[in-house]
Formats: C-alpha cells, structure tokens, sequence
C-alpha cells in the first residue's frame, strides 16, 4: 500500500485546514479529518504520517495514537502540544509518537518534522543484520482472542495472534515486513504454525482455531506434508486468507484451497469489504468462513451505508452457507446491529483481549432484556 497522504487531525476544522494548506504549498498530499473521523480512518489506511492536536474535545491527541499504533506500528506520528504536561509528553512517547510539536506551529516546522521522522524510520529499517531474523523467530509467541456465538452464547473459536518480544520488530505488522524484504515468509509461517499447534492444548473439544495465513504461505509445500504441525488438528483448524490483497487475483489459488480442504481444513475469507473486489471473494472462493473487515463494524449503529453493505454481505453468505464473522466490535451498541444484520458469530475486544492462554470464557447474559443482547466474558483471572 502506498503511503502518500498526510493526515492532519484536530477537532477544530480552522486550525486543521490552515496548517493542511501549508503543508499543500510544501508538495504533500493532505486529508483533514477530526479526531473521530481520523480514529476510523486509520483503522484501515496507511498515511505518510499523521499530525494530531494533543487537546481536543471528543479524544486526546494520545487516545488516537494509541488507536494508530494498533493498526499501523510504522505511520510517523507528530503530535502538536500547547502545554508542558510532562505526563502527555511521557505517554506520547510511551506509545510511540515520533515528535512532538509545541503550538503555534509553522507548516514548515511540521514537514521537516515529517521528513525526518520518515528519514529516521526507513534506517532503523535498513540496519538489520543478516542473523536477526532468526533471532526474532525465537522471539515470537501467539496470542489467542476468543469468537463467541450468537446462539449458545459461548466461546466457539479462538484467533491466533502473533506476538513479538523484539525491540524493534514488535507488532505482527512490523514481523510480516520484515519477513518480506528478507524473503522468509514461508518460514516465518512453519514457525507460527508449529507454536500454534503446540500451546493449542488446553482447548474444549469443538471449539475451532482461526490461524492467519499470508499469501505466500499458502504455497509453502510444507503446508501440504503429512509432517506439517497443523494437521494433528486439521478439522479444527480454519486457515484465514486475507481479502486486503485481492486474493482472488492469486493463480491456482481454488485448487490450493480444495487440497487443504481435502486434508480436513476450513477457510475463511478474512478482512472482507477491506479491498476492492468486495463480495467477489465470496462467490469465487466460497469459503467456509468470511470475517468482517473492523472498518464496516466501527461505529455500524450510525452508519447506513455500512448497515447496507454488511446486510448484503450476510444475506449472499447465507445463500452460499458461509458463517459470517464480525471481528473488532468494541462496543454494545456495534454488537447490537451487527447480531441485527445477521451476522452469526462476533470477535472483538468488547468480549476478550487476545490473551497468552485459551480460557474457555463464557459469553453470559448480564440482566433479562427485550430481544437479542450481548455482554462481556468474565474477566479473566
Ligand atoms: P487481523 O487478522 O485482521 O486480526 C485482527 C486484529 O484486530 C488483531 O490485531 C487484533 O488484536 C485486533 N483486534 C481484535 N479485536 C479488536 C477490537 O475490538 N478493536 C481493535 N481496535 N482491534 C481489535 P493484531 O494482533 O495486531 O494483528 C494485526 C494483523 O497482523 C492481523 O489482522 C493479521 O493481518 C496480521 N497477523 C497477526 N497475526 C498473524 C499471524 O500469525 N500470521 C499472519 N500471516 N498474519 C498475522
Ligand atoms: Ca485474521
Ligand atoms: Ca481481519
């Protein structure tokens, strides 16, 4: 994905629009968002960098970086500070601001800041010596994040999450990168999958394991031998392809899919309504799964066009007898519309955090009310 834009954030539109239209004279592309326009865009695009106000009046300059960064670990973030709140200044850097700005700010101040925080970036980047991949595949550990039913209320399936203790390459993103431009992407995927395998034990019967899938995985042949971690728990395992790349673009993609299906997988179609082709992934792969993209769940309650689009997504995969999975549902009142539109089976951290261990967590009712309603696992102890 190409990062040209900037994104300049602040609830207030004036100051947001004065400083875009500086950093238009410098030669930047520029979009002007508020805070919660910015939150659910960068939820789901990558920027060039973004420029926040610290101080505004729906979230703090600090609450949308922590958003960014759960998306997005590489986007330079400057945040522009009135004041000399030490706190502020602590988190910010906590959470991985890249600079701050003290107001008032000059456009020009703001695109060297931009530069440089780019510049700073891509030689971090560059400076990884040939052994530190495999110094990173002994750092990794996944996470599993319950899905919990609709009918049942219960905990279903769980989602394996990687995790990084490096120092730099520390967020799943930041992993995959790099497994890229060192052309080790299949074996980033034998050693997930062989962690996954490993510490799925404790488990109920029954219950199904999501386990993402890059593109290039899915023709490691590995992934095909009868010595693959996997396969010990092949009919309880539901390998996600992302739609973010247009998979259906992929050569031989349907008969690679139909070997995994004949050794006891399922498939799921993850990140859908996130790329281009839209249902198209659905109709051409026919997946056992389709898992919603977080940009249609978030803020759905308000949104008509995202109510649409996710009821004509639900009402296809229930002709094609594909179960529908919304994932990033934060709130009751997302949980609410999605369980309304159909969607069968929801993941998000409204339910459970992706945690270290697989608890079997039950989605229990918290008082009588009229029609559907969902609430929270326990808190895990
Ligand atoms: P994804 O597969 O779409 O996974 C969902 C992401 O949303 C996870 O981020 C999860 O922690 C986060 N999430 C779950 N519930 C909520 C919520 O309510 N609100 C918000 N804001 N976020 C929520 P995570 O773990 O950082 O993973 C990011 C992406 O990295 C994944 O997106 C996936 O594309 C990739 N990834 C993660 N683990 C693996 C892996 O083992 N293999 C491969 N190939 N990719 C992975
Ligand atoms: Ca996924
Ligand atoms: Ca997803």
């Amino acid at each position: 994905m190409d990062r040209q834009l900037v994104l300049v954030v602040d609830d207030d539109l004036v100051a947001a629009k004065s400083l875009a239209r500086g950093l238009l004279q410098l030669g930047y592309g520029v979009v002007v968002a508020s805070a919660a326009e910015a939150r659910a865009r960068a939820a789901c695009e990558k920027f060039k960098a973004i420029v926040s106000d610290s101080q505004m009046s729906t979230m703090t300059g600090n609450e949308l970086l922590e958003v960014v960064r759960a998306n997005d670990p590489d986007v330079p973030f400057l945040l522009i500070t009135s004041h000399h709140d030490e706190q502020v200044v602590v988190d910010a850097l906590n959470l991985g601001a890249d600079r701050l700005l003290r107001k008032p700010v000059d456009h020009k101040a703001v695109g060297a800041a931009i530069e440089a925080s780019v510049r700073v970036r891509q030689e971090s980047e560059t400076r990884t010596s040939p052994g530190e991949f495999d110094v990173l595949l002994g750092l990794l550990r996944p996470v599993y994040q319950p899905i919990v039913s609709r009918v049942g209320a219960c905990t279903v399936a769980h989602e394996a999450l990687l995790r990084s203790d490096h120092p730099v390459f520390n967020h799943p993103g930041r992993v995959l990168d790099f497994a890229e431009r060192a052309g080790r992407v299949r074996d980033l995927g034998r050693r997930i999958r062989g962690l996954v395998t490993d510490r799925y034990a404790g488990a109920r019967e029954g219950q199904l394991l999501f386990v993402n899938l890059h593109a290039q995985e899915l023709f490691d042949p590995a992934l095909l031998d009868a010595t693959e971690s996997l396969h010990r728990i092949a009919s309880r395992v539901v390998l996600e392809v992302t739609e973010r790349e247009s998979v259906e673009k992929i050569d031989d993609l349907l008969p690679r899919l139909s070997a995994l299906r004949a050794l006891g997988f399922r498939i799921a179609v993850d990140d859908l309504g996130s790329g281009y082709s839209g249902l198209a992934s659905l109709v051409h792969m026919e997946p056992d799964f389709v898992k919603l993209d977080m940009s249609l769940v978030r803020g759905i309650e308000t949104s008509h066009v995202r109510q649409r689009l996710v009821k004509s997504m639900t009402t296809l995969a229930r002709e094609l007898g594909t179960t529908v999975v919304a994932e990033g549902i934060e709130t009751e009142a997302e949980s609410k519309m999605l369980l309304q539109l159909g969607c069968d089976w929801m993941q998000g951290f409204l339910f459970a955090k992706p945690e270290p261990v697989v608890r079997d967590g039950v989605f229990v009712e918290e008082a009588p009310v009229s029609g559907e309603r969902v609430s929270k696992l326990p808190e895990s102890g």
